[in-house]
């Protein structure tokens, strides 16, 4: 990688370091390097106008209604100033110089900075139905709101479709049940989650939307969402309609990286960077938009991870690096969690869904479970249903390289 080849110098006072994205990452990037010492200026952009602020609730407390917007804020005008920073809100990056390390922007105005991170982040994948926008996504703000508008409209137990029963669908067909309407989860695949946690897992979890009353339909194949006088029908390839209220779609999401195509940074599904996060001299990207080197338990992978947790080490990661010349111990060990149909679902690590799965604690009936998986005899990752404690107590099997046969003599979970 360039900016590694050369000798590296640590950020210093006379430095500037643009951040653009003032998501999760941009933002606990600005934190990380100030409370590692970094005092030169610092100027964030972001193309919401909004103060950066946290997605997961957007589909968990917001949308069920516990919570308003406000509260998912993750910086305040307080902090803002107290860590100087130089906030660009409601304006896009378009280009990036990478030789001069410039950022243009769509206002015309270009930056020029010592340093650039680039932290941009992933959008909701939209899907082209004759509704056109009442189609929803859930990504940001702005969708929320929107959502909450349409939502708002419709009465106790009206219906709403989810297209979709991924991580998202599920977690908005729980929130809407939790605010008195109807969801109906229409997945495209035979089961939901198996394209991502693989046969076995998404067999263990099938039923969990049933048990709280959550109509799940697999195999559907939508011919088009149209608006009618009283809602909007949903429209199905085998000649079925579904009328509901509204339409939510939670189909993937993704990344943000067009404005850098003529960078002539590696851009291929993601920015692509080193171990240390680094995409050229005195360039960084973390994390939904990078596709980074990442140590797995078999070896170096080229991967793209859209976890909350990734995005926060990342930042830390790459303020270490910059400010100090040396990357952060021990390796990244991916994180995610997702709260749906009244359960926790968590997984360490970054299996693929053909790697082979065993349970090794409790049961699919008791609705609380964890299981390990391995490829080559090695474990890739870890999984478990209402099970945080066992879950974090096995984590050294990911921190090592660890081989299934020593992982099942261990039994790390029920210490
Ligand atoms: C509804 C929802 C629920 C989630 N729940 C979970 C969960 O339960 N567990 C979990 O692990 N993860 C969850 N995630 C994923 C997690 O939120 C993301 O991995 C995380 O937000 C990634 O942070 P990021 O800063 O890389 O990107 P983002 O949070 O997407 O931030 C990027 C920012 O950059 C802005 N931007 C994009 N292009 C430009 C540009 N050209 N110029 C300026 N600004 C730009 C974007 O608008 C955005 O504000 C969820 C995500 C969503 C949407």
């Amino acid at each position: 990688m360039v900016g590694e080849v050369r000798l590296m110098q640590v950020l210093q006072p006379s430095d500037h370091v643009v951040v653009v994205g003032a998501g999760l990452a941009g933002w606990r990037f600005v934190e990380a390097a100030r409370r590692d010492g970094f005092i030169g200026a610092v100027t964030l952009i972001g193309d919401e106008p909004y103060l950066p602020y946290d997605r997961p609730p957007l589909s968990k407390q917001i949308l069920s209604g516990k919570w308003g917007v406000e509260k998912a804020s993750l910086a305040t005008e307080q902090l803002v100033a107290e860590y100087e920073v130089t906030l660009k809100l409601g304006v896009a990056a378009s280009a990036l110089d990478v030789a001069a390390t410039t950022v243009h922007l769509d206002s015309g105005e270009a930056l020029s900075a010592t340093h650039v991170v680039v932290a941009t982040g992933s959008r909701a994948r939209t899907l082209q139905f004759s509704a056109g926008a009442q189609v929803h996504t859930l990504r940001n703000r702005d969708d929320a709101q929107s959502l909450e508008s349409a939502l708002s409209k419709l009465q106790r137990g009206d219906r709403v479709a989810v297209i979709g029963g991924g991580f998202i669908g599920a977690e908005a067909a729980t929130s809407l049940q939790a605010r008195g309407l109807v969801p109906v989860v229409l997945e495209a695949a035979p089961r939901p989650l198996m394209n991502i946690l693989g046969e076995d897992v998404s067999s263990w979890l099938e039923g969990l939307s049933g048990r709280v009353g959550v109509e799940l339909r697999n195999d559907q194949r939508i011919a088009d969402v149209v608006a009618v006088e009283d809602g909007l029908v949903v429209l199905m390839e085998d000649g079925d309609s579904l009328p509901v209220g509204a339409v939510l779609a939670g189909v993937g999401a993704l990344v943000n990286d067009q404005w850098l195509v003529t960078s002539g940074l590696t851009v291929d599904n993601g920015v692509v960077v080193s171990e240390n996060l680094i995409a050229a001299d005195r360039v960084g990207a973390i994390g939904d938009v990078a596709r980074f080197m990442w140590q797995s338990p078999l070896g170096e992978e080229l991967v793209r991870i859209e976890h909350w947790q990734v995005a926060n080490d990342h930042a830390a990661h790459l303020a270490r690096y910059w400010t100090t010349g040396r990357a952060p111990e021990p390796r990244l060990v991916p994180y995610f969690w997702s709260d749906q149909y009244g359960k926790k679902i968590q997984l360490l690590g970054h299996p693929r869904p053909s790697d082979e799965v065993v349970m090794v604690a409790g049961g699919v009936d008791e609705e609380k479970w964890l299981a390990l998986y391995a490829r080559e005899g090695v474990v890739t990752g870890i999984v478990a249903l209402s099970q945080p404690r066992a879950l974090m107590l096995s984590k050294r099997l990911l921190d090592e390289t660890t081989s299934l046969e020593v992982a099942l003599g261990e039994r790390p979970w029920i210490s």
